[in-house]
C-alpha cells in the first residue's frame, strides 16, 4: 500500500474511533487567554494547567493587565506549572509586545505568532488551528511526535521536519484534526511504553508491528 493510500486510512479509522476529542486546554475566553495557556501548557500537562488557569484569567484577562503586574506576582499566580519563572516572563513579555506591535489584538499568521517570546510553531498552530480555524500547519507534540513516526509517516524527529512530512501526505482540510486524533491514539492505545499493538485497530497498517498489508 502507497504511503498516501495508508496515511488516508489511518485517518479514516482514527476519525471513526475518535469523533469527538476529550480533554485539552480549558476555561479560556479569548484568543489572548487561548495563547497564554497554551504557553503554559509547554512542558506540564493540561490538567495542571487548567487547574490555575479559571483564577488567572479573573485576575488577569488580557495584554493590559499581565503587562502591569509585577513579574513576582505573575509568578506566583502560575507556580504550579512547570518551569513558571521562565513563562512569567515570557507572558509579560509577550503581552508587552502585543500592545506595542500589534493593538492589543493577537495576531493569526504562524510567522507573527512565532515572533511573540515563548511562542513556538506548536503553539501557533494550535492557536490558529483551535481558535481561529486557520489551517497553515499542524501542531507536533510529543504523541504526534511519537505516534507519527510508530506509523511510518516520517522518519524525522525533528519537529519542524515531521510537521513538513506531515503536511506533505495529509491534505490540507484534514490538517485541524490531525493533532487530535494523534493526541486521543497516544493517550488511549499508543502509549508512550507500552504501545497496545495486539488491540490496535492500526495494527495492519503500523510497520512496527511488522503485519502492514500490502
Ligand atoms: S500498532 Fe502499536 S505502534 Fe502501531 S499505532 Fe497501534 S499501538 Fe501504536
Amino acid at each position: 500500500m502507497i504511503l498516501l493510500e495508508r496515511t488516508l486510512r489511518i485517518f479514516v479509522l482514527l476519525e471513526v474511533h475518535y469523533p469527538k476529542f476529550i480533554g485539552g486546554l480549558t476555561n479560556y475566553t479569548s484568543p489572548f487567554q487561548m495563547l497564554i495557556a497554551t504557553v503554559l501548557s509547554t512542558q506540564s500537562t493540561d490538567k495542571q494547567v487548567n487547574s490555575i488557569t479559571r483564577d488567572l484569567f479573573s485576575r488577569y484577562p488580557n495584554p493590559a493587565s499581565f503587562a502591569s503586574a509585577t513579574i513576582s506576582d505573575i509568578e506566583q499566580a502560575i507556580s504550579k506549572v512547570g518551569l513558571y519563572k521562565n513563562k512569567a516572563k515570557f507572558i509579560q513579555e509577550l503581552s508587552k509586545q502585543l500592545i506595542s506591535e500589534f493593538d492589543s489584538i493577537v495576531p493569526t499568521t504562524i510567522g507573527e505568532l512565532v515572533k511573540l517570546p515563548g511562542v513556538g510553531r506548536k503553539t501557533a498552530n494550535v492557536l490558529l488551528n483551535d481558535w481561529f480555524n486557520i489551517r497553515e500547519g499542524i501542531a507536533v507534540d510529543t504523541h504526534v511526535k511519537r505516534l507519527s513516526y510508530r506509523l511510518g509517516l516520517t522518519s524525522e524527529i525533528d519537529p519542524f521536519k515531521i510537521e513538513k512530512d506531515l503536511l506533505e501526505i495529509i491534505p490540507n482540510e484534514k490538517w485541524g484534526m490531525v493533532t487530535h486524533l494523534l493526541i486521543s491514539h497516544g493517550r488511549a492505545i499508543c502509549k508512550s511504553h507500552r504501545p497496545l499493538c495486539k488491540t490496535c485497530f492500526l495494527m495492519f497498517m503500523c510497520p512496527r508491528t511488522g503485519v502492514v498489508e500490502g
